[in-house]
């Protein structure tokens, strides 16, 4: 049976994952090309514009299954679907042949766009974009891909925070759905520019977010919320993967 390509952006890892549920944990990430989405703060640009289309690839199921195993050396791990928006890509023959193979997988999204197959997952991480990132969410939208899961992967919700604004509307996210576990991260405000990789990051001015969130959290005994950096940023800034 031939089964549709998978539009690439990049493939990469192992290395750690660097932020949510999974943070710590060996990985390999395949990137998708594309996103219904145009954040503010985007830090995957290179995956997102169009500008950049030409460095997306179409690969076949069985292409893209050769690279991880390579880069995984056979071993199984976990595999980090990611974007852009890896939702618009048919992904569900490739979990099925990792599977097979005893690998797993994670996929983030925005959760603008659902599919059967995220029941299919092992970790669905499924990301509401706040008001800093100049989206609208579609709630209906987004409460259709938790149920598309059907509660068979871990489903989680993990929330960039900018300001007060967005800190209002993880709460409102939270609220929406509490049998989620809610992981908080401070935002990125020096996002890495689409091919100058290793752009400078503030770190100064993240931490100082992240202690902000904590105090936040602490203050309002919002005991439920997890608040945690991306780790990739602290070790290796703006730089491509890593
Ligand atoms: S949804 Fe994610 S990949 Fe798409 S534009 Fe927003 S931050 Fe970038």
């Amino acid at each position: 049976m031939t089964h549709p390509a998978i539009r690439v952006s990049e493939i990469f890892g192992p290395t750690i994952q660097g932020e949510g549920v999974l943070i710590g944990l060996p990985t390999v990430f395949v990137r998708t090309g594309g996103c219904d989405y145009r954040c503010s703060w985007c830090d995957s640009l290179h995956a997102v514009d169009n500008q950049y289309r030409h460095e997306w690839e179409m690969m076949s199921i069985d292409a893209v299954w050769q690279s991880v195993v390579g880069l995984s050396g056979g071993r199984p791990v976990m595999v980090s679907l990611s974007g852009g928006n890896p939702a618009i890509q048919p992904l569900g023959a490739l979990i099925e042949r990792g599977h097979r193979e005893g690998y797993r997988f994670a996929l983030e999204t925005q959760g603008s766009v659902v599919r059967d197959w995220f029941a299919e997952l092992d970790v669905l991480v499924l990301s509401p974009k706040p008001p800093s990132s100049e989206m609208t969410t579609d709630w209906a939208a987004f409460e259709a891909c938790v149920q598309a899961a059907n509660e068979k992967p871990q489903v989680v919700l993990k929330l960039v925070v900018f300001d007060e604004s967005d800190y209002a509307y993880a709460k409102d996210a939270a609220a929406r759905f509490p049998r989620l576990p809610i992981y908080l991260q401070p935002g990125n405000h020096t996002p890495p520019r689409p091919g100058n990789g290793d752009s400078a990051v503030d770190l100064d001015g993240i931490t100082k977010r992240m202690e902000w969130l904590v105090e936040s959290v602490t203050r309002d005994r919002w005991f439920e919320a997890r608040v945690l950096p991306q780790l990739h940023v602290m070790l290796w800034g703006n730089k491509r993967g890593v």
